[in-house]
């Protein structure tokens, strides 16, 4: 696919926000790149999407800080309720000098991901050595003399100086790395919902933070966008193992019976979400090797994660912005810079991994262990919480 004259890119595969984040990331060191998405649209899902202020500092990197600032919508707190006592357990003031000294400036926000994934694409399109293609399935990757190619579902072969795998949780590269390796299924399925304001109940429209209810293998979360004209909301459910989710009246009596001693509060932004559109949520056991030569995995491909702690894109980036520092610190030796990539970045996407099942199963248990927990969380001040965070919310260093 490329001249004897011509640099060979770059190739990205996967136009989620990794893989975009990370074709803005290596074109503005002047590399090309070639990005294949197999999508007839590189866009995202229509859903909102948590940034914590880990983030911040890496878009700023990226040149899109001051649009990302723009498009965002900066909750007050974060807030979760036991749904059917209604118990305050948590509270996360945001947008204090408390907060800002603590994170250096750099704030919590909730963003549509089409504003966001636009904006990413947008800066893309200001370099010409970015290449975007879309309706381009990739079947597989190989090592060449000159670096890596990848096999398309409609026959070609495309030669680059090196593959990156931004091809989401579900990644198909992944299983040629780590052939047998699956994601991991929790039993748990997320519906998603964003509702104009104005139709929303008063005491759903008055909020202004993130707000959680927990409930025994139940929660519900929403939040603000785009200057509190829209509201975001995710129901998450357990699903019983004889209960058939294509049993549609079955799974609503299900839902029913799980909220009908919920809060008012809850009950009435459940049946705003259209329960009928549905995700099942999995995430990914850690792996220590992402990287094959100049091949190498980021993102959801490389450690896909449960939604608890709201990192997954933030990871992604973090992992863009990693990737490029690195590229460009080992002259443009992929080999070299993706090893180094997998050792920097292990870790923290494992304790996130890791972490979020801890804080998943905190969310949804039953009985004493609901107890325990609220009453653990109820004991918490808000400085707690942030030292619980800070290894998260404090933007890595990275290490070139
Ligand atoms: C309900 C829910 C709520 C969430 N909330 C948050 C949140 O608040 N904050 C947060 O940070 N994260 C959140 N996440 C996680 C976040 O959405 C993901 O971690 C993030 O989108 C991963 O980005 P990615 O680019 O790695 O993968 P993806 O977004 O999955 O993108 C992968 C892309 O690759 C393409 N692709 C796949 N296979 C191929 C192929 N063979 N060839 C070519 N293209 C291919 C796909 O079409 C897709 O466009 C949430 C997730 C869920 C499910």
């Amino acid at each position: 696919m490329t001249t004897p004259h011509e640099k060979p890119p770059v190739i990205i595969v996967g136009g989620g926000i990794g893989g975009v984040a990370t074709a803005l990331a290596l074109g503005r060191l002047g590399l090309p790149v070639q990005l294949l998405e197999q999508a007839d649209q590189i866009g995202a899902i229509g859903y909102g999407v948590q940034i914590g202020p880990n983030v911040m500092p890496m878009l700023e990197r990226l040149g899109v800080g001051e649009a990302a600032r723009q498009a965002a919508y900066l909750p007050e707190e974060i807030l979760l309720y036991e749904m059917d006592s209604g118990r305050k357990l948590v509270d996360i003031p945001l947008r204090t000098p408390q907060f800002h000294a603590r994170y250096q400036g750099a704030p919590y926000v909730a963003i549509h991901r089409v504003d966001f994934h636009e904006l990413l694409l947008q800066a893309c399109r200001a370099y010409p050595n970015i290449d975007l293609n879309q309706s381009t399935q990739v079947v597989g990757y190989e090592h060449t003399a000159g670096g890596c190619g990848v096999a398309t579902a409609d026959g070609r072969f495309i030669e680059g100086a090196a593959v990156i795998a931004a091809d989401g949780l579900r990644s198909r590269l992944r299983l040629q790395l780590h052939p047998g390796d699956s994601p991991r299924d929790t039993g748990y399925l997320a519906h998603r919902t964003i509702v104009p304001m104005a139709q929303a109940p008063a005491s759903i429209r008055e909020r202004r933070g993130v707000t959680m209810w927990t409930g025994p293998g139940f929660h519900v979360i929403y939040y603000p966008l785009r200057g509190r004209s829209e509201m975001n909301i995710v129901v998450v459910v357990r699903v019983p193992p004889d209960l058939d989710v294509t049993d549609n009246e079955r799974y609503l009596e299900h839902i029913a019976a799980l909220t009908r001693r919920a809060a008012p509060e809850a009950r009435d932004v459940v049946q705003l979400v259209n329960l009928e559109r549905r995700w099942s949520i999995a995430d990914r056991e850690p792996v220590r090797r992402w990287a094959d030569g100049c091949f190498t995995l980021m993102g959801d491909a490389a450690h896909a994660t449960l939604q608890s702690l709201a990192q997954g894109a933030g990871m992604a980036v973090e992992d863009a912005v990693t990737l490029a520092e690195l590229v460009q610190s080992c002259g443009h030796d992929f080999t070299a810079a993706f090893k180094r990539f997998e050792r920097a970045r292990f870790l923290r996407a494992a304790r996130v991994q890791l972490e979020s099942r801890d804080l998943w199963d905190i969310y949804h248990c039953d009985g004493a262990r609901a107890e325990v927990r609220s009453q653990q969380f109820e004991e918490k001040s808000a400085d707690d919480f942030y030292r619980c965070l800070d290894w998260l919310w404090q933007a890595p260093p990275i290490r070139t």
